[in-house]
């Protein structure tokens, strides 16, 4: 007997190797087990070009209505691929329409297999990013200036009203920067990473410089504190989690004496290269699964990895590839077990679990794509081809192993 759904997850298909690996997924280890309802939205580039991207909007909307959405890796276009593809235009990033829609923090956490150490030897459990996506330099204005210039921060009010202040009376040549940042934004971000906290039980540590930013930095400080006094403590203590600010020097030098299982929240920047140090340290991007939460609790699943171009030409010659397609799997499965905490339906949840146990055990048995045979410790180990490596997950699924 399959297990029924009740309410329809938000399936947005996508593009070259993983949408292959999508159907693998589906027809090999989801629809024999689950009566999978979905609502199909087809963010090939094909598609996105013949709807002039609407297709994109339609599926983010969706996925507010219904709260939970899966995504499979898209092409954003370039020039070689408006060529290849001989779209109508340059369209932009179906992520960054996606998160537009939804206003969201993506948080990114590496699968940890054994055989697989992490390079820091004290890490035991996964570390999740949360990068906050808005502001800072990501927005900043720059300005070069020369010997002999003064350089001053105004802002006019409403009425007309100027304050300045110096930012330096420049003696040689040099370079200016000016950045911003919104409360509302921050404090979405800090409500994504508490609620995030709370639904995988995890400690929240956020980091920033506010001993030198005294009011920019000391901002994001204070509207995390506020939030999580106002909100979020007595739910907090009650799961046994807490909450704690701390430099990012201090948190560099904490994460990398930890044994990890927290979510480290991070500023823009800090985000974008920790999350990079933090996905090599753990070993592979083929093993960082992906979602974006919106702060009124929509969720989007998806890996971390983009649509694996290099194997797809190999596989339109025919060729048998072995591309990794756990990240895409857990993509599914985060998805699948959060339809059934929010629809009640614990067998769902249990069947997303037993499936991600299938993915890790096969590789802990030594049976494994390419990418993971180059990197993996154990002794006996096989290399083997994508639809191979997802027969032997369904066998062990099925418990045939
Ligand atoms: P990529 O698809 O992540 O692949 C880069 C390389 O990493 C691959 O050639 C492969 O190395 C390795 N790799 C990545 N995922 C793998 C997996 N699951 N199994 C085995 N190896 C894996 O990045 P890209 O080639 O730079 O980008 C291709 C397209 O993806 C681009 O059009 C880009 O726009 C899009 N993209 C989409 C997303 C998204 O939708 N979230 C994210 C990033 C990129 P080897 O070739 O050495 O085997
Ligand atoms: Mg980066």
């Amino acid at each position: 007997m399959r297990i029924e759904m009740k309410t329809p997850l938000v399936e947005m298909d996508g593009d070259e190797m993983t949408r292959v690996i999508w159907q693998m997924i589906k027809e090999k280890l989801i629809l024999p087990f689950v009566d999978l309802k979905t609502e199909y939205y087809d963010l090939g580039l094909a598609n996105r070009d013949k709807t002039d991207d609407k297709v994109t909007v339609e599926s983010a909307c969706a996925a507010k209505k219904y709260g939970v959405a899966v995504k499979c890796a898209t092409i954003t276009p370039n020039a070689a691929r408006v060529k290849e593809y001989s779209l109508k235009q340059m369209w932009k990033s179906p992520n960054a329409t996606v998160r537009a829609v939804l206003d969201g923090t993506v948080f990114r956490t590496p699968i940890t297999v054994k055989g697989i150490e992490p390079y820091v030897k004290s890490w035991k459990k996964p570390i999740t990013i949360a990068r906050h996506a808005y502001g800072d330099i990501y927005k900043a204005v720059e300005l070069k200036a020369e010997a002999g210039s003064k350089a001053e921060l105004v802002i006019t009010d409403k009425f007309g009203n100027e304050t300045r202040t110096l930012i330096h009376q420049f003696g040689a040549d040099g370079v200016v920067q000016g950045m911003h940042n919104l409360d509302g934004s921050i404090a979405a971000f800090a409500r994504s990473c508490f609620n995030y906290g709370i639904d995988c039980g995890v400690d929240v540590w956020f980091s920033a410089k506010d001993t030198i930013s005294k009011t920019y930095d000391h901002r994001f400080k204070d509207i995390f504190a506020e939030i999580y006094e106002n909100e979020y403590r007595t739910r907090f203590e009650s799961l046994g989690i807490n909450y704690f600010y701390t430099l990012i020097d201090d948190a560099v030098a904490r994460v990398i004496r930890s044994e990890g299982g927290f979510l480290w929240a991070c500023k823009n920047y800090d985000g974008d290269v920790m999350s990079d140090m933090l996905s090599t340290a753990f070993g592979s991007l083929a093993m960082m699964t992906s979602v974006l939460i919106s702060p009124d609790g929509v969720y989007e699943y998806e890996a971390a990895h983009g649509t694996v171009q290099r194997h797809y030409y190999a596989w339109l010659k025919g060729e048998k590839t072995s591309t990794n397609p756990i990240a895409t799997v857990f993509a599914w499965t985060g998805a699948l077990r959060k339809r059934g905490e929010l629809d009640s339906i614990p067998e769902l949840s249990a069947f997303a679990e037993k499936l991600e146990r299938a993915c890790v055990e096969t590789v802990e048995c030594g049976i494994m794509t390419k990418d993971l045979y180059a990197i993996s410790s154990l002794e006996n180990k096989t290399a083997v081809n994508t639809e191979d490596f997802l027969d032997s997950a369904a066998a062990r699924l099925r418990g045939n192993v």
